[in-house]
This record gives structure tokens, C-alpha cells and sequence, in this order.
């Protein structure tokens, strides 16, 4: 067995998705929509099935897809993207990061990762021989260490591996912060993968793809996901828009990964991508309320709520709860203590951090607010009622 496999935990969600189910308890845990996305898609999916097309999709995904992304790309953020070359599909955001970092990183090259990170990326990083090099933000604002960051590049960097908007804490980077990254890639002559799965989710700030800033365009693979953008992430379909030279490299690692992806979920997949703009707007709206619903119960049943300003997650610190957090204990003992006795499942943040790396904040927990109103109400009921 290889040890490096062997050794990892089960995933953080579906630990807490299994203890909700077992509990009974409200999952506000596992980022995941408790409603479908879109009827026309679910329909139009459906039509393809029944249509034949079931067999292989091209290796980088169906024209009609590679297209649609292509176009979004120019929608909103005025990028031109050949789809033939500069496009591949694969089978969720999770396979183009794994994907990404494979054609990119050969064994002993360094990767820098923003802390809290999304708890595949070590993983993999480490699976390829490579060394990521940690860079913690600074709670509660989430705020960018500058100097530890340019610190964490160096002749050996080949890539940073940059989540914004950012899951678990909902921080969107601000055009200089941006800057400030882009300008470090190009100092070290590096690349960087940019995991914007939330690109559609945030609210008030403006999401600007990195691959957007000057002399950025080669230097970017961008992840897109139809699981956050269309709320269906049961399909896992993501894509990747990234230079030729780069995309070319990725397909092959797409190639012998998982080769290609369901075809009607990808021909259902373009047809939301090329829904009108009201849409996005629509569903970030939609979830803006749900985050103002959900903050707003917390505040009053006495946590401190940090900020958030896209996905669907929401960090609080449970400190000012006082006597119902135990002596010694941290978010972890107390999510799962939380899940029995309050009846809501919620995600311990230092989930997000690598053990290696020193004492992560113990204090802060994860909610999904992908849920209905009338939910979110529930669970705040319940929280009220144990703490
Ligand atoms: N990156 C981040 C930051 C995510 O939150 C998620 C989904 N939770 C993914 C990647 C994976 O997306 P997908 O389901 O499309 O594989
Ligand atoms: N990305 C989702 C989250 O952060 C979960 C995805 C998964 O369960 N693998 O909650």
C-alpha cells in the first residue's frame, strides 16, 4: 500500500455528512444545494441521454461545451479563448485541479498554498513528488500575509494554487491583492492554478479572475465548476481555460486520469453556461439573503460571524459562547458534539489546515447556507436551543 494514500483521513464532509445522517440532525456541513439546479438542465440532460449520447465524449470534452465556456469566459470577463485549443472539460473541478497540477509539477518543485486550503490539494501536491509551501491567512478578516507570501516563493516555486472566491472562508481577493499575486508569479517565472469554482457566488465584491491581470494570460490555469455555477454537484463537470501550450499538457493528464466526461451532462452543461446574464445574478442574490438569514441567526445566538463575501460558506468563531464550549475543547470535538446534542452539522476549520504546519486556529466553524430559507432557520432554532 502506498502510505502517503493509506494514511489520509476520510474526507472532513463525509465524516460529517455520515454523523448528520446518523443524528438527524440539520447538514450544514457538506457544501452541497438542497435544491436541484435548473429544470431546463436536468431536462436537457435527459434529452441527451435518450438522444445517444452515451458513448465517449471527445478526450477535452464536446465542442458545443468547450464552446460555451469559451464564450462565458468573454461574457464576464472580457477574456478571448480559442475553444479548441484553450479549453478542456473534465470530470469536476476536483479532477482539473489534480489534472492541472499534474501536467504542471515534477517531483521536489514547490507549490505555494494559501491556508485555510481546500483538502485535496495537499494530497495531490504531495502525491506528485512536490512540496507545498504554506501561507496562513490571518483571521478574522481573512487578510493576506504579504510578506510571509513573497517568503514562500523562490527558484523552486513552480506554481501557487490560489482559491478565490475561497471555500471554507468566503474571502474574495481584492484587485491588489490580486496584484500582489500575479506580481510574485511573474517575479519567480511561475504559473498559477486558479480554483474559481464560486466565481458566480459572490456578493458585492467583484470576482476578477487572475488570469484577467497584465501578464497573466500564459500564466494561468482557470478552474471553473458547473457543480457551484448550475447547483448540481452530483454531475461533476468543471473545465479548465488555460493557454494551449498548458491546456495540451493537461489533457493528457486528463487522458489517463479518467479520459473523458459524461457527454450529456456536458451538452446540458453548455446550455447553462450560455443562460442569460439574470441567472448568475439571480442565483448570487438568492444566496446573499441565505448568507444575511443564516449570519444573522448566529450573531444572535451569540457567535462572533466572520466576514463573507462569496460561495456558500460562512465561518463564526464559537469562543463567545462561553460555557458551551468545554474547557479544552476545539472545533473538531465540538462540531461533533454539536451534530448529537444540537442537531446540526456544521465543519471544523482547522479541517482546512495541514497538520504539519503548526496549531491551526482551533476556534472557528464552517457553515453551508446552500439551503433553504426555512433550513437555515431550523437549524439556527436549534443552535439557540442547546447554546
Ligand atoms: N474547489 C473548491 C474550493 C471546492 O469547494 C470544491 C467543491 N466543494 C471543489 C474544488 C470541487 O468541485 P467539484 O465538485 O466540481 O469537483
Ligand atoms: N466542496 C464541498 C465542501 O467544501 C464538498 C465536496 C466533497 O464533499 N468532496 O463542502
Amino acid at each position: 500500500l502506498n502510505p502517503q494514500i493509506a494514511s489520509l483521513p476520510t474526507t472532513i464532509f463525509t465524516v460529517m455528512s455520515a454523523l448528520a445522517t446518523r443524528h438527524g440532525a440539520i447538514n450544514l456541513g457538506q457544501g452541497f444545494p438542497d435544491t436541484e439546479g435548473p429544470a431546463h438542465l436536468t431536462e436537457a440532460a435527459a434529452a441527451a441521454l435518450r438522444d445517444g449520447r452515451n458513448q465517449y465524449a471527445p478526450l477535452t470534452g464536446l465542442p458545443e461545451l468547450r464552446e460555451a465556456v469559451a464564450r462565458s469566459n468573454a461574457r464576464f470577463y472580457g477574456l478571448t479563448v480559442d475553444p479548441a485549443s484553450e479549453v478542456v472539460v473534465t470530470s469536476g473541478a476536483t479532477e482539473a485541479i489534480a489534472a492541472s497540477l499534474a501536467a504542471l509539477v515534477s517531483p521536489g518543485d514547490e507549490v505555494v498554498v494559501i491556508e485555510p486550503a481546500y483538502d485535496t490539494y495537499l494530497p495531490v501536491i504531495r502525491l506528485l513528488g512536490a512540496i507545498p509551501k504554506l501561507v496562513r491567512l490571518t483571521p478574522p478578516a481573512w487578510s493576506v500575509p504579504r510578506d510571509a507570501l513573497a517568503a514562500a516563493f523562490g527558484p523552486k516555486t513552480k506554481a501557487i494554487l490560489l482559491n478565490s472566491p475561497m471555500n471554507p472562508c468566503g474571502k474574495v481577493f481584492t484587485p491588489e491583492e490580486l496584484g500582489f499575486v500575479a506580481g510574485l508569479v511573474q517575479q519567480y517565472d511561475t504559473y498559477a492554478i486558479c480554483d474559481e469554482v464560486y466565481e458566480h457566488l459572490t456578493f458585492g465584491a467583484r470576482h476578477i479572475p487572475l488570469m484577467t491581470l497584465p501578464g497573466m494570460r500564459d500564466r494561468c490555469l482557470r478552474i471553473g465548476s458547473a457543480g457551484k455555477s448550475f447547483s448540481l454537484t452530483g454531475w461533476k463537470v468543471g473545465y479548465i481555460t488555460a493557454p494551449a501550450a498548458l491546456a495540451t499538457v493537461v489533457a493528457k493528464a486528463h487522458q489517463n486520469l479518467v479520459f473523458a466526461t459524461a457527454p450529456n451532462l456536458q451538452r446540458a452543461v453548455a446550455t447553462g453556461l450560455d443562460q442569460d446574464t439574470d441567472y448568475f445574478t439571480t442565483l448570487a442574490q438568492d444566496m446573499a439573503l441565505r448568507r444575511d438569514i443564516l449570519a444573522a441567526g448566529l450573531r444572535e445566538t451569540g457567535f462572533d460571524v466572520l466576514p463573507c463575501d462569496g460561495t456558500y460558506f460562512l465561518t463564526a468563531d464559537i469562543r463567545p459562547l462561553g460555557s458551551v464550549v468545554q474547557d479544552g475543547e476545539d472545533d473538531q470535538t465540538w462540531c461533533r458534539r454539536m451534530v448529537e446534542e444540537a442537531g446540526v452539522a456544521m465543519i471544523p476549520v482547522s479541517a482546512f489546515y495541514d497538520p504539519a504546519g503548526g496549531e491551526p486556529p482551533l476556534h472557528l466553524v464552517r457553515f453551508a447556507f446552500c439551503k433553504k430559507p426555512l433550513i437555515l432557520e431550523q437549524a439556527i432554532t436549534r443552535l439557540r436551543d442547546r447554546v
